[in-house]
């Protein structure tokens, strides 16, 4: 299976979401033993998602409104 179809899954699964339903978990987790792009990717969207987190928390602080969903 081409790289492509796991990054959204890659993406979803960093988000919290459900993984796309041409993805099985074990499929993706096979993937991403065998696969060092798809590993970057994944460090990658991870750390996206921490400094995402990071702002959001920073601005609950101060206490501007959260962003819509
Ligand atoms: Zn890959």
């Amino acid at each position: 299976m081409p790289c492509i179809r796991f990054r959204a899954a890659i993406s979803a699964r960093t988000e919290g979401d459900r993984l796309p339903p041409e993805v099985t978990p074990e499929e993706l987790d096979a993937h991403l033993a065998t696969c060092l792009d798809c590993r970057r990717w994944a460090k990658h969207v991870r750390t996206l998602r921490e400094a995402t987190d990071a702002l959001l928390l920073s601005r609950k602080r101060t206490g501007a409104p959260p962003k819509p969903v």
